[in-house]
This record gives C-alpha cells, structure tokens and sequence, in this order.
C-alpha cells in the first residue's frame, strides 16, 4: 500500500517543516533573482512511501523551467535534509500551503497584486536589453562572408516600415561572427532616425524569462498587448527556445500575431530554420518565411579588414603590418576571438611600454594561438582517414554504401564531431550533403564498436594523436 501524506497549511507536519527549511535556503543557494522568479511558488505536496517527493509548480512554463535548470540541485538539497529521498517529481497544482504574500484566488486581471516585483508593462522600451554603443554599422566591416547579412540588415534598418519579402529577416551563423553587431546595428540605426519607431531587442532566453514572469504574475495579456505598440521586434538567438514546447508555442503564438499586425520582426539563430533541432515544423518553416541571411566563416581579407578598422581607432598604437597579417592568419577561428587577441597585444605593449612585434606577439598570445592551431578541420581529417583506410578522399563525399567506404567515412564524421566544434548538420553537409541525423548515427555505431572492439580502439586513438599533432 502506498501511503501519501499530504501537506495541510494547519498541521505542521515533517514535511512542512522539511520544505520551510530547503525552500529558506533557496535565495542563497540560487540568489534572490532566480528565488523569486522561479521557486518561490513552489511547494511540496507530498512525500510517499518510495520516497518520491511531488513539488508543485502554479504554471507549466515556472515547471518547465526549473525542471530544466533546477531540479537537480534541489534534488540534492532535499537529500541533504532527508537522505531517504528516492527522486523529485514535478507536477502542476495549487500551493499547498500559502506563501504569506500570496493569494492563490487573485483573479486573472488582478494586476495590482503582483505589485513591485511585476514586470513592468508600461513602457515597451523598458523591456528592451541594452546596445552596445561600438556595435553601429559605422564599425561594422563587410566582405564576402556577411554580405548579404549585412545587406539584408541595411535595408530593414532603413525602410521605413516592414520590409516585404524580409519579414521575418532571419540572421545565422556561428558565435562570435557579428549577429548581435547586425542587430544592435538595425536598432541604433532606427532610433537615430526615426525615433519614432519603437524597437525593441531581447535575447530569446529573456523574451521567454518574461514572457515567463508575466504568466506567473497574470499580466500575460498585458505582455503581449504591450508588443503591440512595437514597431521592430527582434530576437536575439532563437535557438535558446529549441526543445522547449510549451514556450515554443508562446512564441509561435506572438510571432504570428505580430506578423498579422504588419510588424518587422528580425530574429537570429546559430543555423539555418531548416537546420533547427528540437523546433516544431510549423515554427520552424513560419521562421524561415521571410529572408534567411547566413554569415559564412570568416575569411583572410574580412579578419585583416576587420583587424586595421580596430587599430585606426586606437589612437596612438603602431602596430607592423607584419602582426596584423598575423594575427589575420593564425586566430581563424571568429571575431570575437580576433578581437581579444589584438587587444591583449595592445594592452601588453601599453603596460609594459615596449613597441609591438611579431616576437611580442607570439609571446603574449602563445596559449591562444597554440588552441588555434590544434584546430583540425574536418578536411584534414578525411584527408587523414581516407589515407589510414586506404581509400580514395572522394569517398568520403559519396553515397556508396558498401562498408569498405561507408565505415571509414563513419569514422571520419566521429571524428569531426569529436575534433572540431562543427554542429550535426554542418558535418553532414561536409560529407556530400548527407543528413544531420546521419551524422548522429554514425557517431552512436563508433562508439559502440570502440566499445566492443579493443582494436578499433586503438585505431582511432591513432588516428586522433595523428590528428592533433
Ligand atoms: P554573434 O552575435 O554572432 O555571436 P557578435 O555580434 O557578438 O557575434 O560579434 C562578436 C564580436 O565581433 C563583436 O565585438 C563584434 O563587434 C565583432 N564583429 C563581428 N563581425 C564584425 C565585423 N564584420 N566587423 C567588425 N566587428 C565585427
Ligand atoms: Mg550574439
């Protein structure tokens, strides 16, 4: 028999207690911010005879979230307290016991309740992150890779209204290529000249942690009634909602309806729509129903570019067009990263008070440089595979299925996913084109012969020393 104690508020019960005690150490625990968001409306229902304790969140969104983020941890802490605890389940349901400054029966339109810890619906700009002021169009450097991203941008930014056919504008690429600069870009540009207009930009991560927020203070019609005076929408990183339904859904829901009321909405993600995991279809093709902009990899002339734009504004730095050429040809890896070495140059040269050059530089970048050459591509390693398994490198493009090529290029995409920081999809497109899902399973059947295989082992540990050095 399975005996369940439930949690009245007018006994006090172990279990009142228990909670009372690991719900007074969630502030310090996960700081006072992520306390009243997300776990302050938590409570224990009950503890059963397995030792299964059941939590209960107000809202789906507050239960999916701190599934996601939080159980774990106060998992732990309810262990720490009663070590018999066999797991954590969370449900949706009413509070068991009322916090103190709560009312469970506060209508929907009960706005007043939630008071000074509400998002602030009044003003849609306040819901807007902050811009960076160096991320303009001004410094912005264009070449081969972020052209048509750059000129996608320029358009939205300076029609006046939205753009047909670029609605919604859809950025991608990977870190650290410029999609925030594109974006903080539109909007500076906007407010500098029609400031008029209403922009708002968020990350996808705090469009849903408000969204989020206002569902847990009832003010989810004010939130969205609040877009509606919005101009230009844009989302930073969309991929961050990826696998998160029921906030996919949200999204999908305000999306549309702003799209409907004629709004420019500009949203940027690490891949294509169509390369997207974990997003619904129909979200999925709605993003990808206005113009879908790729930033390509950087290449030698965008990074010198990039690189003598900086140094202009960096009044009184010399620095040898022989340290430029080489830090363009050694820190291949993104902007961002192309940036900090050049300003961890500078910043030795100033302190130190010694001119810039190529030895200095080698020298204060020694570890950074050293990660970028261990960098393999996935071309050494097909090159390297095809030459271990003896056979030919376009093999490992074509679609033979025999498994004298098929297992070797199954390798070769192990090895990629395991040596370089290139996503599923990306890989498949190395290997002729193939699936993102091809990618995976390749990946899952080497593991499993490594680990049936001694042998096999071994050769992949080669391979991979070979690789490295
Ligand atoms: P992402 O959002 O794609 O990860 P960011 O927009 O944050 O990348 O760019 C990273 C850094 O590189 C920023 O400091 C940005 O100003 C700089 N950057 C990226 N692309 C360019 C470019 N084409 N010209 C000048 N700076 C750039
Ligand atoms: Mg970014």
């Amino acid at each position: 028999m399975v005996m369940t104690a439930q949690i009245s508020p007018a006994h006090a019960t172990p279990e009142t207690q228990l909670w009372e005690q690991v719900h007074g150490q969630m502030p310090k625990v996960f700081g006072e911010a992520v306390y009243r968001s997300w776990l302050k409306p938590l409570s224990l229902k009950s503890i059963d005879a397995q030792g299964v304790a059941t939590l209960t969140a107000p809202t789906r969104f507050i239960r999916e979230w701190v599934a996601n983020n939080y159980l774990q941890e106060i998992t732990r802490m309810l262990r720490e307290h009663v070590p018999s605890i066999a797991g954590v389940e969370l449900v949706i349901g009413k509070p068991a016991m009322k916090a103190p400054s709560e009312d469970a029966s506060s209508s929907d339109n009960d706005n007043q309740r939630a008071g000074a810890s509400s998002v602030d619906v009044a003003d849609p700009q306040q819901m807007s992150a902050q811009l960076d002021p160096r991320f303009t169009f001004e410094n912005f450097v264009v070449g081969k890779p972020n052209e048509l991203a750059h000129a996608a941008a320029r358009r939205v930014a300076e029609a006046g209204g939205v753009v047909q056919g670029c609605n919604p504008l859809f950025l991608y690429g990977g870190v650290g290529l410029g999609k925030t600069h594109l974006m903080h870009a539109i909007a500076w540009h906007i407010q500098r000249n029609t400031p008029e207009r209403k922009v708002i930009y968020l990350s996808a991560e705090k469009f849903m942690y408000q969204f989020i927020r206002a569902i847990r203070f009832k003010e989810s019609l004010a939130f969205k009634e609040q877009f509606r005076s919005v101009d230009v929408l844009m989302i930073d990183d969309v991929q961050f909602i990826s696998g998160k339904d029921s906030t996919q859904e949200e999204f999908f829901h305000t999306f549309n309806a702003l799209v409907d009321q004629n709004k420019q909405l500009i949203i940027s993600g690490d891949r294509s729509p169509s390369d997207m995991d974990g997003i619904e279809e129909r979200v999925r093709s709605r993003l990808g129903w206005g113009l879908v902009a790729d930033i390509h990899a950087t290449s030698y002339e965008l990074r010198l570019g990039i690189l003598e734009s900086k140094i202009e504004k960096m009044q009184g730095i010399e620095i040898p067009q022989k340290v430029t050429e080489f830090l363009a040809h050694k820190i291949t890896s993104n902007v961002r990263e192309l940036e900090g070495a050049l300003n961890r140059v500078v910043a030795h040269a100033t302190l130190v008070g010694t001119p810039i050059t190529l030895e200095s530089t080698q020298e204060v970048l020694r570890d950074l440089l050293r990660a970028n050459d261990r960098r393999v591509s996935i071309e050494d390693i097909q090159k390297q595979v095809a030459a271990h398994y003896n056979i030919k490198i376009s093999d490992m493009h074509s679609a033979r299925r025999s498994r004298a090529v098929a297992r070797p290029r199954q390798v070769a995409m192990y090895l990629s996913k395991k040596l370089t920081s290139k996503s599923l999809p990306e890989i498949g497109r190395k290997f002729g084109g193939k699936d993102h899902t091809t990618v995976m399973h390749a990946v899952k059947r080497i593991e499993e012969l490594m680990g049936a295989e001694r042998e096999f082992a071994e050769d992949l540990e080669l391979l991979t020393k070979m690789l490295q050095n």
